[in-house]
């Protein structure tokens, strides 16, 4: 069945618009719509992402921001309401890795830099936003935690605590939110075919991608890492009208990963 006009009349905010994920996700929305809100750190990337929005049909607005502070957050949560009015649809998916480093190696500096943008970035975002939906009668909203959110990642510790952060984080708002109509979910990639995926497949074998990509598939049932539109299709979904009665939903993206 065509979706190509589920968000029509709908707004969508992205964050970590720039990236694999978010980039993806932002296009998708569009295809099927949505006016479409973009949100990262990294301007250039974001008029390169703007452009691929442009030809899906719509024109986006973008907006350079820090999603760990507090005062940028409330910014492009106004400049949306500012551009079109209301927000239906949250995709809070900015994120960072963080270096490679178990519980021993990790750094002070680090493991606040994760935190700073995993954890608080993903509350601030969720109490602005649906703070503005609950004034237009609801929404919903779609957190990005990870595999490393559902089990133990000793080599990216920072990572894993926040992501294992986003999933509860994720289940407390959806049961604070659901009498005001806003559902809450948390998509959870395995490893993406993005910046971020290789990066992780660089850090468990720096000297041989193509071999680090081989190995890590053939783990995954399917054979294959995952693509950005594999998660971006979750999303959607999750944010549309056929997911009206979910909420609190934890939902691996996984390649069947975790059914070993
Ligand atoms: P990516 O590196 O391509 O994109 C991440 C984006 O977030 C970048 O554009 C970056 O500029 C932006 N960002 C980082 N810090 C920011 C900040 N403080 N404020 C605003 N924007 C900021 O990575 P991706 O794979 O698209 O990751 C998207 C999300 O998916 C992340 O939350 C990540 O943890 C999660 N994830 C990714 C994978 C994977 O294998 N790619 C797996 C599981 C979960």
């Amino acid at each position: 069945m065509s979706t190509q006009s589920r968000f029509q009349g709908q707004v969508a905010v992205v964050t970590g618009a720039a990236g694999g994920i978010g980039g993806a996700t932002a296009q998708r929305f569009a295809e099927d719509g949505a006016d479409v809100v973009l949100v990262d750190l990294d301007g250039t990337a974001l008029e390169e992402i703007a452009a691929r929005v442009e030809r899906a049909g719509t024109n986006p607005h973008v907006i350079t921001a820090d999603v760990s502070n507090p005062s940028s957050v409330e910014d492009y949560v106004s400049q949306a309401l500012d551009r079109f009015g209301r927000v239906d649809a949250f995709f809070n998916n900015a994120g960072v890795l963080g270096p490679w480093r178990n519980l021993f190696e990790y750094s002070e500096e680090d493991f606040d830099h994760v935190m700073s943008v995993n954890v608080k970035g993903v509350w601030l975002g969720m109490k602005s936003v649906a703070e503005a939906m609950m004034k237009s009668g609801g929404g919903a909203i779609v957190n990005t935690a990870s595999v490393a959110g559902l089990s133990g990642t000793p080599t990216v510790f920072a990572y894993g605590a926040s992501k294992h952060a986003v999933v509860g984080m994720t289940k407390s708002a959806a049961l604070s939110l659901g009498s005001h109509n806003i559902r809450v979910n948390a998509v959870c990639p395995a490893i993406i075919d993005t910046p971020m995926g290789e990066a992780v497949l660089r850090g468990g074998n720096p000297d041989d991608i193509d071999a680090a990509k081989d190995r890590v598939s053939e783990m995954y049932p399917l054979g294959r890492i995952g693509q950005p539109e594999e998660v971006a299709a979750l999303v959607t979904y999750l944010c549309s009208s056929d997911a009206s009665f979910i909420t609190g939903g934890i939902y691996p993206v996984d390649g069947g990963s975790r059914a070993r």
